[in-house]
This record gives structure tokens, sequence and C-alpha cells, in this order.
């Protein structure tokens, strides 16, 4: 874990220091400093041996002033909280970023779900999903609910399952990120990995490049690293090292081609596993295929034109930011870069693309999937991408309007400024502030 982690202080940091920037009434900065509603809730299920246990649930409700509360829910086992606190203010931010009509929540289980059982995972997600449903805490119109770490389509059926129960008709709309076959929207699997794509591509443009001209790369190969590495790949870029929780691999030369990486994967169980057994590696058929193996904290130190952070927060923190070799960083997961390390990449002049712009990619489909579910509509996968393009697209210029506003504002202090704004503009309407 990152020395000194502190979500919820990490995210006060940042929204305090994007407050002064515009000079926010004391009284708005109040609101969104405070979420408006925190729920604890003692998950109960049983064991497949019969034994009953007991894991805390939580889902924070951070700001509804634009919409239905709207974030996933995580099963970590160090998943508590605060941390739970800061990803639901993140989450208000993020849907005002891409502007979208919702606000922002998040839940989470403290538990480790690799060592639940696959009846005992459907036991304990339905569980908590009743608990939140019959206080009343989700709902199409409320609150709706989504992926996030360690937590799959199949867990959003589950949960949408438990909810059409109890309400006794069916309410789709209560969770996205479900399989097709119960209303999950095309392009919604990729969808993270895609607006973050969309969000380098007018990066890129911005400064002059093309993909075809940059290095990246990866930590993370789940969901949102390998459908990146593949846009990547596909753009031209060049994959010079990807990794997961058991270390990483750097191509020689050039990149890596990514179907390869998928063999790996499948092959070794981990990246690392193809090439390693414990400490011995095979070395012939690392040189065969042009590989090194690295360590995760290695892999962030290279000196690459992008490195794409799409594994856990806190990564990049005070005592490694210095050592970061990287001309620019994109969030593709939540919380990463610290604020501390934040300040200290922006004096290197290191842009960091933030996870309220790069990885908004996840909820707009979300949304998406949302009105389809409440208008009875499917939409064509092409007809997804081209408006989660024109949202990305637009989220990027808005910022750019923002950072000629205030020149010293760096992406992310730019993304809160126009996040808050559309927040406390939603809540001065309502006579919130
Ligand atoms: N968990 C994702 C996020 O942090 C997606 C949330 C959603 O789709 O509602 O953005």
């Amino acid at each position: 874990m990152a020395p000194n982690k502190k979500p919820y202080q990490n995210f006060l940091d940042n929204l305090r220091h994007a407050a002064k920037a515009i000079s926010l009434a004391p009284s708005a900065l109040e609101k969104l400093e405070t979420p408006e509603a925190i729920h604890e809730f003692q998950v109960a299920f049983e064991r497949d041996n019969g034994e009953r246990v007991i894991v805390p649930g939580y889902r924070v409700q951070h700001n509804s002033a634009r919409g239905p509360y709207k974030g996933g829910i995580r099963f970590h086992p160090e998943a508590d909280l605060d941390e739970v606190k800061a990803l639901a203010a993140l989450m208000s931010l993020k849907c005002a970023v891409v502007n979208i009509p919702m606000g922002g929540g998040k839940g989470g289980v403290t538990v480790n779900p690799k060592e639940l059982s696959h009846s005992e995972l459907e036991r304990m997600s339905r569980a908590y999903f009743r608990i939140g449903t019959e206080k009343g805490v989700f709902g199409v119109n409320r609150d709706v609910p989504a992926p996030d770490v360690y937590t799959t389509p199949e867990i959003m059926a589950w949960m949408m399952d438990e909810h059409e129960k109890i309400l006794g008709y069916k309410s789709p709309g209560v969770i996205t990120g479900k399989p097709l076959e119960l209303g999950g929207s095309l392009g919604r699997s990729y969808a993270t990995s895609q607006g973050g794509f969309y969000i380098l591509q007018n990066y890129l443009q911005s400064i002059g490049k093309k993909p075809s001209d940059i290095t990246v790369a990866i930590q993370g190969f789940g969901n949102a690293g390998s459908y990146f590495a593949e846009m990547a790949q596909e753009a031209g870029c060049k994959v010079r090292a990807v990794s997961d929780s058991q270390g990483g691999l750097m191509h020689h030369e050039g990149g890596f081609a990514v179907e390869k990486l998928h063999k790996y994967k499948q092959e070794g169980g981990s990246l690392r596993g193809n090439f390693c057994e414990g400490d011995t590696c095979d070395i012939k058929k690392m040189e065969e295929e042009k590989v090194t193996m690295l360590s995760n904290e290695e892999l962030l130190q290279l000196d690459v034109d992008v490195l794409v952070l799409a594994a856990l927060d806190g990564v990049v923190h005070r005592e490694n930011a210095e050592k970061i070799q990287a001309k620019a960083i994109l969030e593709l997961a939540n919380g990463p870069v610290t604020a501390e390390a934040d300040a200290m990449l922006e004096k290197r002049n290191i842009d960091v693309l933030p996870d309220i712009l790069a990885n908004a990619g996840g909820v707009t489909v979300s949304y998406f999937e949302w009105v389809q579910n409440r208008s009875g509509d499917v939409w064509e996968e092409e007809y997804v991408n081209s408006k989660l393009k024109k949202i990305m697209d637009h989220a990027f210029d808005d910022l750019i309007q923002i950072k000629r506003k205030y020149p010293n504002a760096s992406y992310r202090q730019a993304a809160f400024i126009l996040g808050m704004e559309r927040i406390t503009n939603a809540m001065g309407l309502r006579g919130q502030i």
C-alpha cells in the first residue's frame, strides 16, 4: 500500500485546491466536502459449509443535484468507508465533467471475493443488494450502481434479480454493467478503455503528436488495461511494457503484439507466469520473445511517452513520484496518483490526465444503458461508440477552455473546476446553496 494512503483527505486536498482557484463560496465547498448520505450494512450470508458470516458493506451517496446517484460497487479486502467516500465524491465530479445527468455514489464490501466460492459470492452479492433495496437506498431513479473492482456483469445480474424480486416487477435500470441478455449495453465492457483512448487521442492532438509517434507502458492487465492495450496497438502506439499483480514484462524493441499478451496470460495464469516459476525464469524463451521481466515499480519508472495506470489507487505516491520518467500519465484506475505525488509531477511538467476525465467512458456507457433500459430501446454498438466519442471529445474541449481561463491549472485541477462548477450550478438552481 502507498505510504499515508488517505483517500478522502486526498479528495479534499484536490477539491480545496480547485475551490481556491475559482473562489468558490464556503457554503458550496462545505456541501461538496460532505456526502449526502452514508449507509453501512451488515452483509450476512451463508458459507457452503453452513457457517453464517457477516462482512461490512457500504454505500455512500455523495451528491444528487444533477441526477440519481451513480457509481460502482467494489468487493475488496481493503475497501473501507474512507475509500468508498472518496470514490463516491469522485463519481459526482466525473459525471459532471462528462456532463451526464447523474450524481455520484459508490459501494463497497470489505471482503476478498477470491476466497469465496461461486455460490457464496452469489449469496453475498444478493444479501448486499437486498439490504440496500429494503432500506430504500437503491432504485432506478434514486441510486444506480455498476461494476467496479472485482465485481462483474454476472454479479450485476444477481443484484438486479434480487431487487426485482423485492419490487415484484421489472426494473433493469436499477443497475448497469449487466450482461447483454439482461439489458446490458453493447460497448459497456470496453467503455472505460474506449473513453480513455478518445482522451489520449485528444491530448496527443493538442500537443501535436500522433498515436504512432508514442510509446506506452500499461500498469494493470485486467479489463481496462487489456482493452486499452488493444486500442493503443491498433492506433499504432508502441506498447513497450505491461504488468499485472504478479509483475510486468517489457519488450526489448518496438512493442508487444497484444494477442501474444493474452496468450501469455492464458497459458501462464499471469504475464510473468508464462516465463517464470517462482524465481526461476526460462531465459531462452525470454530471449526468443525479446522480453525482460520487471516489477510493477520498475514499470512505473520507465522512460515512455505515456504511462497508463489501470490497476489500483495510490500507486504513484510521494516516495516514487520523483522517479517517474514518463512524459504524461493517463489514469484509467480511480485515484492512482496521490495528491502529494500530483504536486511533484506538476512541478516536473508531467501531465496527468485525471481519472474523472480519463476513465469516465465507463460511467458514460452505463448512463446509456440506463437510458436504454428506461425507454426499452436497444442501441447499436456503432451508435453507442459514436455518442461516447462525442461526449469525451466535448469534455476534453471543455477542459481546455478551463485551462485557458486558469492558465496555471493542471488537467486535474481543471477537471475539478469543471465538475465543481456544474454541480454547484445545479445546487444553486435547486436552492440548496
Ligand atoms: N466503477 C466505474 C467508475 O468508477 C463505473 C461506474 C458506473 O458505471 O456507474 O467509474
